[in-house]
């Protein structure tokens, strides 16, 4: 019969995470994302995250791989890649040629590299040239306070790690930006040209050597500040990694303390999230796999990102240890048969920037996790578009375990796009969906993230590990 009930029931409906959670789930929420800032707070970096990572996993009963005689279904591993880049497995019951379930998400994030010659003296000022690292619009790393973040290698050949700027008591650095009154032609100017990448220089000194006559003496009192600290030279910067990032905490964001500001929520949103729901599985049938990658930001490039052969390696290495032998056809098998979420954030819709978005299609900051079946550019271009099969199968698993999820896809078509890890695994032969937080002010130096998002992140991945 044509009723007003029975039509309504025909609609796709969004849910707000708020108002369908009970008490006690919402407490649960609250909670992890509590935990989340501190591991945000802790790992500003991809070496960072990759080190609390380990820690994290530790505690939670994961051993190092290499370190582990035989294998069998329970026991808990991890796999490391030159310190960027992570893998941990929890052995399933099942046979694993029926395949693995995997959570991919990436732990860098866009910031200002420096350059491997940074330091140099301007008019009584010392500073460092930087060289961004991923998109990000330059005008919004000026005039805010940032730390260094990195390693480098003293003469004697010993590594030390540098962080600077994240205690209490700490200096901060910055990027100077011109007084609005003298800006009159710089304000005229496309955003996108307003700031150039070369004057992205850090300014870390203004004093001289007091007791000696020196060229250069703000540069050399810099770099002598440097070597008593740490033992380096100028020489020790061309081979450094040093990560120039904002220096503030994560925030609770809103009167209600709804979302979460912070630097590095792309993708670490998810990284957490995978994380968190891997530690808190028990016994899966298939064997839940969580994969942390590095340079997703500049596309997914290099031995520590998706498209190394680092998961292909441990996987077969997994497989071996595992059944006693891994061979071509064995390792085809695993990974024909094998799932992956690809957790990378989306777009929120911003009220601010209506213009942008297409309202039928876009996630919202609250409405739970965004499961995007495609990403790309102009024509999907770039982008692993999800099966219909595979991607009906998630969502019944999602339906079936209370996920609150939301579809959506990134934007107005033709406004631009982005892309994320899910083709390169994808081009492996497996089944992979593009799922994850939205994002508002996306690739900021502070993004902001609804709560209710994470904790629905944190409940898919743990109704994929243990349903499909
Ligand atoms: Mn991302
Ligand atoms: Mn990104």
């Amino acid at each position: 019969m044509t009723s007003k009930e029975n039509l309504e029931k025909l609609k796709y409906k969004t849910k707000n995470v708020y108002s369908n959670i009970p008490a006690e789930e919402r407490r649960e929420m609250l909670n992890l994302c509590d935990e989340y800032m501190t591991f945000l707070d802790n790992g500003k970096t991809e070496r960072e995250c990759v080190k609390e990572a380990i820690k994290m996993a530790e505690e939670h009963g994961f051993k190092k791989f290499s370190d582990t005689e035989t294998l069998k279904a329970g026991d808990k591993v991890y796999f490391v890649n030159r310190k960027k880049n992570l893998m941990l497995a929890v052995l399933g019951n099942e046979d694993i040629e029926k395949g693995i379930n995997i959570v991919g998400a990436h732990i860098d994030s866009p910031r200002l590299d420096l350059k491997q010659n940074p330091l140099y003296e301007s008019n009584e000022q010392a500073l460092l040239k930087t060289h961004y690292y991923g998109g990000i619009k330059k005008y919004q790393w000026t005039a805010i306070p940032l730390a260094i973040h990195g390693v480098c290698y003293t003469k004697d050949g010993e590594q030390v790690e540098i962080c600077i700027g994240e205690a209490e008591n700490d200096p901060v650095f910055c990027i100077t930006d011109l007084l609005p009154h003298l800006a009159r032609e710089q304000m005229s100017k496309k955003l996108s040209e307003a700031i150039e990448g070369e004057s992205l220089n850090i300014l870390v000194g203004g004093m001289g050597v007091s007791d000696c006559e020196i060229e250069q003496s703000v540069k050399m009192n810099v770099l002598n500040i440097l070597n008593i600290a740490y033992g380096i030279t100028e020489e020790s910067f061309l081979s450094a990694e040093l990560e120039i990032v904002p220096s503030f905490k994560a925030k609770n964001v809103g009167l209600d303390m709804s979302f979460v500001g912070s630097y590095g929520q792309d993708d670490r949103v998810c990284a957490y999230a995978a994380l968190k729901s891997i530690f808190d599985i028990k016994n899966p049938q298939k064997t839940a796999v969580c994969l942390l990658v590095d340079k997703e930001e500049i596309g997914s490039e290099g031995n520590t990102g998706m498209m190394s052969k680092f998961f292909d390696m441990a996987v077969a290495e997994l497989i071996e240890k595992l059944t006693g032998s891994c061979d071509m056809i064995k390792y085809n098998k695993v990974i024909r048969n094998s799932a992956c979420m690809s957790s990378d954030v989306s777009a929120a819709f911003d009220p601010n920037y209506e213009g942008s978005f297409e309202k039928q299609n876009s996630a919202f900051a609250g409405k739970g996790i965004a499961i995007m079946k495609y990403t790309g550019a102009g024509g999907k271009s770039g982008s692993s578009d999800a099966s219909s099969e595979f991607l009906h199968d998630i969502l019944e698993i999602m339906n079936k375990n209370s996920v609150i999820w939301q579809s959506c896809e990134l934007g107005k078509v033709d406004k631009g796009g982005g892309g994320t890890i899910a083709k390169y695994v994808a081009n492996l032969n497996m089944n992979v969906i593009d799922c994850g937080v939205p994002v508002l002010s996306m690739h900021s130096p502070f993004e902001v993230t609804a709560k209710g998002d994470i904790y629905m992140a944190y409940k898919a991945y743990m109704a994929f590990y243990e349903n499909i």
